[in-house]
């Protein structure tokens, strides 16, 4: 249409081409092994900009592995992992070996990718409040004040800033969990990496943990979730990764692999589970 016409835009845009546009995370060849048995046998693994990524598989996997390597929780033994194009947790040299670097520069990056643990880890003797606001200050990143400031914030986006004062053992571990990502949030990370985050759960506080990641999916938090909860990759995840034996057997967007799986292991896989 010329200047001036009057253009009406359709109501549904189309939708974005999944798995495309700026990589945040990736992994090239990742291999690992623990002794004579290889966990992960060569994994390519792209995270882009405001995507969420579901991996999903059969306990015993790779899965954990995998994400753990995407913050250097884990070391690999082959290939790379990168997050903006630079290497995490370690600097090849000129003859390609690569050496690990200084926990100072390791911690530089972490900053920048948040973790949530199945298990939440929140430091026990410390309030939700000083749980949340312990990082950004520790690392120097916020003044004392201002990381409480923000830290409420985050607690109110997660539904806990009632609970501000109060110890993780007065929580039930739905609360401790969504504590734990407004922990995560208070480093204003570019990613965050999710471990089962709901497996330790008691069914009915499943739902209130899974509400607070599709919020933070739908404001566009760059997401990575191994996940046993088979109705949130297909209604939350764009892009959803089907692991098995250490290796990415199928991967596509969340509806087609969940929905019309390609290949027998994903199928049975999912048989199983849904
Ligand atoms: P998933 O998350 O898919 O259940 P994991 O990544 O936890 O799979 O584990 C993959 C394999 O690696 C399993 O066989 C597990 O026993 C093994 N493994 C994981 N962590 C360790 C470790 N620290 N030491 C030895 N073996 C491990």
């Amino acid at each position: 249409a010329a200047a001036g016409d009057d253009v009406i835009p359709t109501p549904t845009d189309p939708t974005p081409t999944p798995h495309t546009g700026e990589v945040v995370l990736e992994t090239v060849g990742a291999r690992k092994s623990f002794g004579e048995n290889a966990v992960l046998s060569g994994v390519d693994l792209k995270v882009h900009k405001g995507e969420v990524v579901a991996i999903i598989g059969p306990s015993g996997s790779g899965k954990t592995t995998l994400i753990r390597t995407l913050n250097a929780m884990e070391s690999i033994d082959d290939g790379d992992v990168l997050y903006r194009g630079k290497p995490v947790g370690y600097t090849r040299l000129h003859d390609g070996t690569r050496v690990p670097v200084s926990d100072r520069t390791l911690a530089a990056t972490r900053q920048h990718i948040g973790m949530v643990f199945q298990q939440f880890n929140l430091f026990p003797h410390k309030t939700v409040l000083e749980n949340v606001t312990f990082a950004p200050v520790e690392l120097g990143k916020l003044p004392a004040g201002t990381a409480k400031f923000m830290a409420m914030k985050q607690l109110r986006k997660v539904g806990m800033a009632a609970h501000a004062d109060k110890y993780p053992h007065q929580l039930s571990g739905g609360q401790q969990q969504r504590v734990a990502i407004a922990r995560a949030l208070a480093m204003e990370p570019d990613a965050i990496l999710f471990d089962e985050p709901t497996s330790a759960l008691d069914p009915e506080l499943v739902d209130e943990v899974l509400k607070v990641m599709t919020d933070l999916a739908a404001e566009g938090m760059t997401m990575v979730v191994v996940t046993h909860e088979m109705r949130f990759a297909r209604a939350v995840a764009d892009w959803v990764i089907f692991m098995d034996q250490g290796a990415v057997v199928e991967e596509g967007p969340a509806e087609r692999v969940i929905n019309a799986p390609e290949h027998e292991r994903t199928r049975k896989f999912l048989a199983r589970v849904m």
